[in-house]
């Protein structure tokens, strides 16, 4: 029997999910919450059972411990021989690594070195990945990167109009991120577009707490809308999307907590977007809950979608027009509301969603008979997409 580990390492949770390959049947999956902080939560789901479990869990090594006894003492592995493959998900390749990766010391070091484009979430996926390492020496590691689907982008997308020596000394170019999630549903789309992915063109909406929008042209990314980090593109839970970097001085010469470029890209990174303009909450449930009331939930809300269609509206021009645009992520998938709003606005390019269709629960397509760009809610399955590429990896 051969098992399939597909971990997802943020900076203070490991999430993961194991598959019997090459059936891609999901046998267990399971959360380790607060790494590093007192009363970490660790939840496993199997078959129709739950577990969750409160203890302190201080770093990525023992949270890796304490998942793999968990996986003996409920059952769901006899020997830790059955896991023959491990694939980790890594925010950043940088321009390095144009595809998934088998783990070997020097791979892992170059994980380590490009931190400096995703300082919080890197050294946590090295720090999985060493952890499993060591623990499961003989199963195939593989690394899977964020990054990689857009590493197609042309130039005159992926650059920014600095001079060129940003960009040839310190690597400052587009990368792009949520590019397992973006390559995955477009592959479903393509599907149900009943077209091969070399004649397609599509738009996707990866709308979650972190959201970007992607254009691809063939199956290969063309452009996105995060950037040389998480922090671009459009208006997120915490983040605030694209803006004019002349704030930032000014914000350091005029604001007393302000004081340095760190202090304001923290704060727009964890106290914008959704919730530093509502003054209430990341959570879109909570925006919407609050916005006939609230004139700045609403206000919120109303930005959200704008730079929402603003995005879809360049990347119609970016491919010169769309044969699919597609919803994913907890808001694209989930959120009725957000869906229509951004549809609403886009009628003129032919984009026609089915009032009756765009409901609690809908998956596939969303659109009239009559639309020119179909419109699909499509849940995203980046794990599955890891667990894929161990499988194609895999050595013994
Ligand atoms: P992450 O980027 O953390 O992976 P997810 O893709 O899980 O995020 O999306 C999380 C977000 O999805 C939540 O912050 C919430 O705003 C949103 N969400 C989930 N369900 C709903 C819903 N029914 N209506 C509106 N928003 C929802």
């Amino acid at each position: 029997m051969s098992k399939t580990l597909a971990v997802n390492a943020g900076s203070s949770s490991m999430k993961w999910q194991m598959y019997e390959m090459p059936e891609e049947k999901v046998l267990a999956k399971g959360l380790i919450e607060r790494i590093g902080l007192k009363d970490s939560i660790i939840t496993v789901k199997f078959g129709d059972q739950k577990e969750e479990r409160v203890f302190d869990i201080p770093d990525h090594t023992e949270a890796v411990h304490v998942l793999l006894d968990d996986l003996k003492r409920l059952s769901i592995v006899e020997e830790f021989t059955e896991i023959t493959g491990v694939g980790h998900r890594v925010v950043a390749g940088g321009e390095l690594f144009k595809k998934s990766t088998v783990v070997t010391p020097e791979v892992l070091q170059q994980v380590k070195d490009l931190s400096a484009l995703a300082p919080l979430h890197n050294p946590a996926n090295a720090a999985g990945i060493e952890a499993f390492l060591n623990l499961l020496p003989d199963a195939t590691s593989v690394v899977v990167f964020d990054t990689a689907f857009h590493t197609t982008m042309p130039e005159k997308a992926f650059r920014y109009p600095l001079p060129k020596k940003y960009y040839t000394e310190h690597a400052v170019r587009k990368y792009g991120a949520h590019g397992t999630s973006h390559e995955y549903v477009a592959h479903e789309a393509a599907k149900l577009l009943g077209k091969p992915i070399e004649e397609t063109k599509i738009i996707t909406a990866h709308i979650g707490n972190g959201a970007s929008i992607t254009a691809i042209n063939g199956g290969k990314s063309v452009d996105t809308s995060m950037g040389f980090t998480p922090l671009a593109g459009v208006m997120m839970g915490t983040r605030t999307g694209e803006m004019d970097p002349s704030v930032f001085p000014y914000l350091i010469e005029n604001d007393s907590e302000l004081k340095n470029a760190q202090d304001v890209v923290d704060m727009m990174n964890k106290k914008s977007g959704l919730f530093g303009v509502s003054g209430i909450s990341s959570d879109m449930r909570d925006i919407i809950g609050a916005k006939d009331e609230n004139p700045d939930a609403q206000l919120a809300f109303e930005m959200y979608v704008d730079r929402i269609q603003k995005y879809i509206g360049q990347y119609l021009a970016v491919l010169n027009g769309a044969d699919a645009l597609v919803f994913t992520a907890g808001i694209g998938e989930n959120s009725v509301p957000v869906r229509a709003a951004i549809l609403e606005g886009l009628t003129w390019f032919g984009i026609e969603v089915a009032p009756d269709k765009n409901d609690w629960g809908a998956v596939g397509e969303i659109s009239k008979a009559s639309s020119r760009v179909k419109i699909y809610v499509i849940p995203t399955d980046e794990e599955l997409v890891i667990a894929r590429d161990v499988e194609s990896l895999k050595t013994k």
